[in-house]
């Protein structure tokens, strides 16, 4: 099955293993990885809702406002 993987965040899928910015996932097994992939990380606007989401866009926010700020 593949993905969109409309999360900015996401970094890889492989070896049974979600990693991100924020996280690294390991699913109990294929069916609920494929599941949290296609209600998270993949879904074209629930991913938005992910709390690791939210925290890396603020992260970003501060960073670059910081940085901003600085010129
Ligand atoms: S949706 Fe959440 S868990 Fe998935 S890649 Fe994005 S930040 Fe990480």
């Amino acid at each position: 099955m593949s993905y969109s993987f409309d999360c900015p965040y996401l970094e890889d899928t492989n070896h049974g293993v979600i990693r991100c910015e924020f996280a690294r996932i390991t699913p109990p097994d294929k069916e609920s990885r494929a599941e949290f992939l296609t209600e998270c990380c993949g879904h074209p606007t629930k991913y938005k809702e992910c709390v690791f989401y939210k925290i890396m866009d603020d992260y970003y926010k501060r960073k670059y406002s910081t940085e901003v700020a600085k010129w």
